[in-house]
């Protein structure tokens, strides 16, 4: 391999594997040579935007600038989108940022790599389903789930003000796919729901905020075990969800949502139900699944010998199984730890280490708002799942969350970080209220 003089690396997407990637190898070799493109100023760790769209987490105070980043781990950060990449001439063309009235504060701009890593996430797949991308908010983006929370805060305020229709006060929520996602987003709604109402919406009592789940498959959590999807079902029934399997969704109207037999009011609709990547990956003219994910090597390497591919927008082989290595921050994060070594390598001129990537399935744990959790953990020793519920599930949960930002802020700055989020809750209600 023939190496520039100083070998570029350039991260394309900051979410739970790219912006890891870019801490790690920006600590090792330093701005000249990392740099870290993502369309948001601000990073927030996806696995929380179910925590956004119920108001539970503040994208404000709580993102982190990807510019201290950037600083404070050696990386070079470029805010912008990326809208397409060269591969001849071996650089991405970064959208012209502008503010809110569309005037232009930075112009378009070319970013040129040796090599490039693809980390851009993946979007919320509608299936072809009518009206569903018209009427239905996927929480694939940190504006997604904001704008979701702002729909639910009006139509909680207008219900609360309401005595003119069939049942005044309600407000219907429908998610679609009872997934993990779909799940913690049901009971984070229960719960922000009970909390907008403690705060003086008159009339808007917790029972009129009424969120329905429905599953395609014959049960909810379809890939975790049966014992676990049954918990999390109790879990939710119990607080009031409607929780419905077995039921196709067929089309998403502005007010309802309608399935084989049964139409289900809606003042809101969250689609859940599926993944593909961003357009940019079908853009590029390399080989692509159903999911138009990006096809890698074992290597995390696609058909382009300057490009590799992480996280959710690619699909890498999962070894010792027919499948691919599912979309979830866990392998994300074990992908980016992988990368690092490798793309020392590729800076250096010297030939990668010849280890393939091994994903390690760790289990999955899943949080019913915030005192319960479910979930199943792979045993280390025994090489059998664990199955653990309540609050230790809960505890583990927000472990897992804490280990993210330990991985990017330091054990030192993920604490304090956790403390003064802690602290700053005995001042401000528990879900934003404007
Ligand atoms: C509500 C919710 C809950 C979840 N819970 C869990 C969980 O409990 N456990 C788990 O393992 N997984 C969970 N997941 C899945 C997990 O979030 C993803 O698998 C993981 O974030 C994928 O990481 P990534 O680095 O591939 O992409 P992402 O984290 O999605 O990051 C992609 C980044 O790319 C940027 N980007 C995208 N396109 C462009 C562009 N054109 N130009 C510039 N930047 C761009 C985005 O701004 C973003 O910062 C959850 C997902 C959701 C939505």
């Amino acid at each position: 391999m023939k190496s520039a003089a100083v070998h570029r690396i350039v991260i394309a997407g900051g979410g739970a594997g790219g912006l890891e990637l870019a801490v790690r190898l920006g600590k090792r070799h330093g701005p000249e040579h990392v740099t870290l493109v993502d369309a948001a100023p601000f990073h927030i760790w996806k696995p929380s935007l179910h925590e956004v769209a119920a108001g539970t987490v503040d994208i404000h105070r709580d993102g982190l600038s990807y510019a201290m980043l950037a600083h404070d781990n050696g990386f070079r950060f470029v805010l912008g989108e990326i809208v397409s990449v060269d591969r001849q001439a071996k650089e991405l063309r970064v959208a012209a940022l502008r503010d809110a009235e569309g005037e232009v504060i930075l112009p378009e701009r070319a970013i040129p790599y040796e090599t490039l890593v693809l980390a851009v996430g993946s979007l919320g797949n509608f299936f072809n389903t009518p009206g569903a991308d018209q009427h239905a908010i996927s929480l694939d983006t940190t504006e997604a789930a904001e704008r979701f929370r702002l729909e639910l805060l009006k139509a909680m305020a207008r219900a609360s003000a309401r005595t003119d229709t069939i049942t005044p006060g309600v407000v219907n929520v429908v998610i679609v796919g009872g997934g993990a996602t779909g799940v913690e987003l049901a009971a984070e709604l229960h719960e922000a729901g009970r909390t907008i109402s403690a705060y003086g919406l008159p009339g808007m009592t917790p029972d009129k905020l009424r969120i329905t789940l429905i599953e395609g498959g014959p049960r909810i959590l379809g890939p975790l075990p049966e014992r676990v999807a049954r918990a999390a079902e109790a879990l939710l029934v119990e607080r009031g969800v409607q929780v419905v399997a077995d039921c196709r969704v067929s089309e998403v109207r502005p007010d309802a949502v309608v399935a084989q037999d049964h139409v289900f009011e809606a003042d809101l609709c969250v689609w859940a139900a599926g993944i593909k990547a961003p357009s940019l990956i079908s853009s590029l003219g390399l080989e692509m699944n159903p999911m138009q994910q990006v096809k890698v090597d074992e290597t995390l390497r696609t058909s382009d010998e300057n490009i590799y591919a992480m996280g959710d927008c690619a699909a890498a082989p999962w070894l010792g199984t027919d499948k691919t290595v599912p979309a979830r921050a866990q392998a994300a994060h074990q992908q980016a730890s992988y990368l690092v070594p490798l793309l020392s390598a590729r800076m250096r001129g010297e030939v990668p280490p010849a280890q393939p990537f091994r994903f390690r399935d760790f289990g999955s744990l899943v949080s019913i708002g915030h005192g319960e959790g479910v979930g199943s953990l792979m045993g280390s020793l025994t090489g059998r799942k664990l199955l653990v519920e309540g609050w230790m599930a809960r505890l583990m949960y927000a472990v897992t969350h804490w280990s993210h930002y330990a991985a990017v802020l330091g054990l030192w700055g993920a604490t304090v970080r956790s403390l003064s989020r802690a602290l700053s809750r005995r001042s401000q209600p528990r879900v934003k209220l404007h």
